[in-house]
């Protein structure tokens, strides 16, 4: 079976380096808040190209806690609008929820599966004092467009980069675009800590440390508390592990690069719709972070079958659209075509960094096996 994503193979890889990394830690006697995680934020500051960075525990503390900052700054209030792409994952949502903010699902552009410009600027109302920009599967959102889009409104624009890191546009990445953005280093996506781990970056210093205050109790002096915080901090392993993993992440990147180019050109089945149509750029391969290959078939699950039947692991990346879980009811009568088109339709193919040629030649030819008769 070719995996999905083989984790075990990946951290293998730099397992010297993980070993002296932890035990460094050990050894040191300094768990929480200590110079690997210092050293980590100004590393990853400055991989990204911003100014700051704040490590917190995971991804969706990330985003929960840079909008809540913005709310204890004064910028945000109890039911603001924020749009937020109607078919992402549930993260980006429930991090305007938790903050009594109200969402505003809009419909992706369905080549890119992101947010475009002019539906954005349709969905907004006197109301709307935030976007959050998913770069959904790796490929970063049309970011000059939206915070042009921003500044004529005066709104704030945080990325939610969880699957993103390194993704690019004209050479600035993700994370340096918006007021703030939002990481996850889950152990799954294209930066992985060997546990739970997020950041914010943000060029903004004053935001940078509210939320710095608030992911450590609402302390900026210990003993003393400015907010009602919470306990979020990235610990002291995860930060000396994420510090060995960034030394080759544009590595892993240009593998995922290869691979997707390897399909672009590889797979010819008129049932299976590429992300990135046989004719795109250079450019535009180079800037995709690649955390998944999500293609697209109206006969998705037969086609999940035939390569599960040849020996290829795929993932739905998601079966279920947000307006349509439990969690929001008060949404499950609202209908989003595109958005409900898309999770019948995508199918992820592996993309691991760690795949062979021959394995990536097998999924190829997997997938032109695929016909209308299976
Ligand atoms: C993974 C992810 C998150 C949440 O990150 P965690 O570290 O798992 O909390 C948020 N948004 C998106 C788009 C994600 O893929």
């Amino acid at each position: 079976m070719i995996p999905f994503l083989d984790l075990k193979t990946i951290n293998a890889q730099y397992r010297d380096e993980l070993v002296a990394a932890a035990t460094r830690v050990i050894d040191s006697g300094w768990y929480i808040h200590g110079n690997e995680v210092k050293a980590f934020e100004e590393e990853f500051a400055e991989y990204c190209g911003s100014k700051h960075c704040i490590g917190v525990a995971n991804g969706l503390e990330a985003l929960i806690l840079t909008l809540r900052a913005w709310k204890e700054m004064g910028k945000l209030k109890e039911n603001d609008e924020v749009i937020v792409p109607a078919n992402t994952y549930i993260a980006s949502i429930l991090a305007i929820t938790e903050n009594r903010l109200k969402p505003v699902l809009v419909e992706p552009d369905e080549s890119t599966f992101n947010l475009c410009p002019e539906k954005t600027a349709a969905a907004i109302t006197p109301n709307t004092k935030a976007i959050v920009a998913v770069h959904l599967y790796g490929q970063i959102s049309p970011m000059s467009e939206l915070m042009r889009l921003a500044d004529k409104n005066g709104l704030l624009v945080m990325e939610d980069a969880a699957q993103a890191h390194g993704a690019s546009i004209d050479g600035r990445k993700a994370g340096s675009w918006g007021h703030a953005a939002g990481f996850s280093f889950y152990p799954g996506k294209n930066l992985g800590a060997l546990g739970d781990a997020g950041a914010v970056t943000t060029d903004d210093e004053e935001l940078a440390k509210t939320i710095r205050a608030l992911g450590n109790y609402g302390s900026q002096k210990k003993y003393e508390n400015l907010y009602q915080g919470v306990n979020s901090r990235l610990d002291e392993m995860q930060a000396a592990l994420l510090r060995v993993k960034l030394g080759y992440l544009d590595a892993e990147t240009r593998r995922r690069q290869e691979i997707a180019s390897a399909y672009v050109v590889g797979i010819q089945n008129d049932l299976i719709i590429q992300p990135t149509g046989r004719n795109e750029t250079r450019d535009r391969l180079q800037s995709h972070a690649f955390h998944l290959y999500v293609v697209r078939s109206t006969r998705r699950d037969a086609l999940y079958d035939h390569l599960q039947k040849a020996q290829v692991h795929t993932m739905i990346h998601y079966p279920i659209p947000p307006h349509q879980q439990q969690a929001y009811r008060e949404w499950n009568t609202q209908a989003y075509p595109i958005t409900e088109a898309i999770h019948h339709q995508v199918l992820s193919l592996p993309i691991s960094p760690v795949m062979s040629d021959q394995q990536v030649q097998k999924v190829i030819e997997a997938c032109n096996d695929f016909a209308n008769s299976n």
